[in-house]
């Protein structure tokens, strides 16, 4: 039977079906039997939306996997995605059946690592990190187990660097015999002695300035890193340095479990900050302006972070905050006014109703003299009065109709005041560093990235070199084929330097058809070799103008940029040698 589609045919050829095959009539069998007639796919089926909340809600939560889990449980829900709650009832059916963490087998191991004896750790320094352990675990017993592991792992490597179980070799004398070997066996040269003292210092210094600086959460461990560096630069033979190791050993360990703690804050906060976003993204809908820094955040937590783009991101975002603040401040200025001319124009409309029904009143008064007039003399007096009530009224009328009409025209330009100020808004939050016909970096943009470039080159000691290029005979180009074309030249231009460039330079218009390229550490040669292919590039990918091939060309300056020096100083270097390759015959890149 072919597939009914008006649905009371459906329904009627249900009832019948069920009264012919003697099938019960509850809702679950007319709801399958509809869709066999109505040849729904299966799937078609609604999200038993109520079903899935209680059993969601009967779920345990008291582990972090699962309350991972029921978080997923949620959104299905939410999502109404039965896909999503069959996987997620999948994991959770997994999670609970999955084995325990083998807590006695590790128990045991503790038992027999607390027993045996490690090369430079005692009794105390195990009880101490196994108190740390215990703490920083918090109640999770997943992480407890983990990093009890990694305790007995690193516990073990000691034992595997020289350690004996304890009945075979009593702490003391393990120590001793351990010194005695390393004294044996020491004869350094004497350049290997300053090597060592190179290293020594070196050492320190790093455990000074790059450890505990980066420790500023735990100033403790910085305590600790300035006294290990003290002890390092004393320590002056083997013997003392082999004593110092078992404190490193001991601090690195715990290094390690801070950097632990602080990967999973990362994530945490990461994750957090996504789910803000998501969160303010949906709210903020109608709000097109918002839309830019949003997807600028979004942009940055779902991918690597790194400096560079967090500080991009910020700088961007304060921009836009500042232009949009006056905005909004105009925006709210030109709606009060609007909100202020219609209050006048509705007090208005209230005064000329007021007098309209005093007019009534009048012409009522007047009818009633005249129905009991005697006289032509009277009469005469009752029109006369009329008459001016009735000039009086259309006078008014004239004045509230023009009145209307310049509120009327107010009205217009506010409004078309505000609809400027929206759009302006939405503009704001893409376009303020950049240029608006082509993309790239405006002047503005560019002293910025100028700044940051230059303050990153001189903190990592790279070179930066700075190129400008000008288009070859333009004018003629805008002459023959019009302002347009011109305009569509540009956009293919700056298409084919950001194909063909690197990605971490950057492109900014610096004026009607000049650019300034910057390209972070590059040599001159290199850099000079790129502005090169962008003219091989440029050969290749044709500019298309009414199915004509057009080719661009330019001549460029190409300089180093000198530590210290503005940007005026290093762009006037590179127009310099950039008109040098004008004057000796264009389509050339003149290395300043
Ligand atoms: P040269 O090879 O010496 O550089 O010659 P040129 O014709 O390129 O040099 P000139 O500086 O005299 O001309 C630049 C022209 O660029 C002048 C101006 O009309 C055009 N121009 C500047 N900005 C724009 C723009 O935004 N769009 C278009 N279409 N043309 C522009
Ligand atoms: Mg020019
Ligand atoms: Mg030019």
């Amino acid at each position: 039977m072919a597939a009914l589609s008006n649905p009371s045919e459906i329904a009627r050829e249900v009832l019948r079906q069920l009264a012919v095959r003697r099938i019960p009539p509850t809702p679950d069998n007319y709801f399958t039997l509809y869709n066999e007639i109505a040849e729904h796919p299966p799937g078609d089926e609604p999200f038993p939306e109520k079903q899935c909340k209680s059993l969601a809600a009967a779920l345990d939560r008291s582990r972090p996997a699962q309350q991972r889990l029921a978080r997923s449980f949620d959104e299905a829900i939410r999502d109404k995605s039965w896909e999503r709650f069959q996987n997620t009832w999948k994991a959770f059916c997994t999670e609970a059946s999955s084995e325990p963490p083998p807590w006695s087998d590790l128990i045991a191991e503790l038992i027999r690592q607390w027993e045996t004896h490690h090369a430079g750790l005692t009794p105390g320094k195990k009880r101490d990190s196994l108190e740390h352990v215990l703490s920083s675990a918090g109640k999770d017993p997943d992480l407890l187990f983990t990093r009890l592991k990694g305790l007995l792992t690193s516990w073990n490597q000691n034992a595997d660097a020289g350690g004996t179980p304890l009945a075979d070799a009593p702490e003391m004398a393990a120590e001793d015999n351990g010194a005695d070997a390393v004294a044996a066996t020491t004869a350094p040269a004497s350049a290997d002695n300053a090597l060592v003292g190179e290293l020594r210092e070196l050492f320190a210094f790093t455990l000074e300035t790059a450890v505990a600086t980066q420790l500023v959460e735990s100033p403790q461990l910085v305590e600790e890193a300035r006294t290990l560096a003290s002890a390092v630069r004393r320590a002056q033979d083997t013997k003392a340095l082999k004593k110092l190791l078992d404190k490193l050993k001991q601090f690195a360990f715990r290094l390690e479990l801070l950097a632990d703690d602080q990967r999973e804050l990362r994530t945490g906060l990461l994750h957090l900050l996504q789910l803000l976003i998501e969160n303010v993204s949906e709210l903020v809908e109608d709000d097109q302006w918002l839309h830019g820094q949003i997807e600028m955040v979004r942009d940055i937590v779902t991918s690597p972070l790194s400096l560079r783009t967090i500080d991009d991101a910020e700088q961007r975002i304060k921009e836009v905050i500042f232009k949009q603040s006056q905005l909004k401040h105009s925006l709210s200025e030109a709606q009060e006014a609007l909100k202020h001319m219609l209050a006048g124009f509705v007090d208005h409309l209230a005064d000329f109703a007021d007098s309209t029904s005093d007019y009534h009143d009048k012409v009522e008064a007047c009818a009633q003299r005249i129905a009991t007039a005697n006289n032509i003399a009277d009469l005469r007096a009752v029109i006369d009065e009329v008459m001016h009530e009735t000039r009086i009224i259309q006078l008014n009328a004239q004045r509230s109709r023009d009145e209307l009409r310049a509120t009327q025209q107010r009205v217009r330009e506010s409004e078309q005041r505000v609809a400027e100020l929206q759009g302006e808004l939405d503009k704001a939050s893409t376009l303020v560093r950049h240029d608006q016909l082509t993309g790239a970096l405006n002047r503005h943009g560019l002293e910025e990235a100028f700044a940051k470039e230059t303050a990153r080159t001189q903190r990592r000691r790279t070179s930066l070199c700075l190129a400008i290029l000008d288009i070859d005979n333009f004018k003629k180009l805008n002459d023959s084929l019009g302002h347009d074309a011109g305009d569509a030249a540009l956009i293919h231009l700056i298409t084919v330097i950001k194909n063909t460039m690197r990605p971490t330079d950057l492109v900014a218009r610096f004026g009607g058809e000049e650019f300034v390229i910057l390209l972070p550490d590059t040599g001159l040669e290199d850099s000079t070799h790129a502005l090169q292919r962008l003219q091989r590039e440029l050969t290749k990918h044709y500019f298309m103008h009414d199915n004509q091939k057009l080719l661009i060309t330019f001549s460029a300056g190409v300089t180093a940029y000198q530590p210290g020096e503005d940007q005026a100083a290093a762009i006037k270097r590179a127009d310099t040698a950039m008109y040098e390759a004008k004057r000796t015959g264009k389509n050339r890149v003149v290395t300043a």
